[in-house]
């Protein structure tokens, strides 16, 4: 089932060596509060096989965080009455990424609460989005 790193921290919080309040397990995925979190009720949820990255997790088990993904930010929100929330999931460092096992986090959202994001949109002409799709359809 888990496949840990001796040296993740994650792997150590599904080993059960370090605490954590799980807000959802199954023999695939935990979900637990983030101990420094952006917002009340900020849960990070975590495939049990360790993969640095989402491209390098099992397919399976990327179905599988799919299948629960919404419903557990479904009950996040049910339970700490915000008005929303973001899913947020990094890959790399250079992304944002922190601790280096596949992470989604949930973040609830209410109105006013300062949370934000920068999102630098740039113009692009259309037959340089056309070549660039082309690259994405062709590449391994
Ligand atoms: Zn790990």
């Amino acid at each position: 089932m888990a496949s840990g790193s001796a040296d993740c921290v994650f792997c150590k919080i599904i080993a059960g060596d370090i605490p954590c309040h799980r807000v959802f397990e199954n023999d695939h995925l935990l979900a637990f509060l983030d101990i420094a979190p952006l917002a009340r009720g900020h849960t990070v949820v975590i495939p049990k096989a360790h993969a640095e990255r989402l491209d390098q997790l099992d397919p399976e088990v990327v179905a599988e965080i799919g299948r629960r993904l919404g419903r557990i930010g479904r009950r996040v929100v049910s339970a700490t009455a915000a008005e929303g929330y973001n899913v947020l999931q990094n890959n790399g460092s250079v992304a944002g990424q922190v601790v280096p096992h596949v992470h989604f986090h949930i973040i609830p959202r209410r109105s006013g609460d300062g949370l934000g994001y920068r999102w630098n949109a740039k113009s692009v002409a259309q037959d340089e989005l056309a070549a660039l799709a082309t690259r994405i359809n062709e590449a391994a």
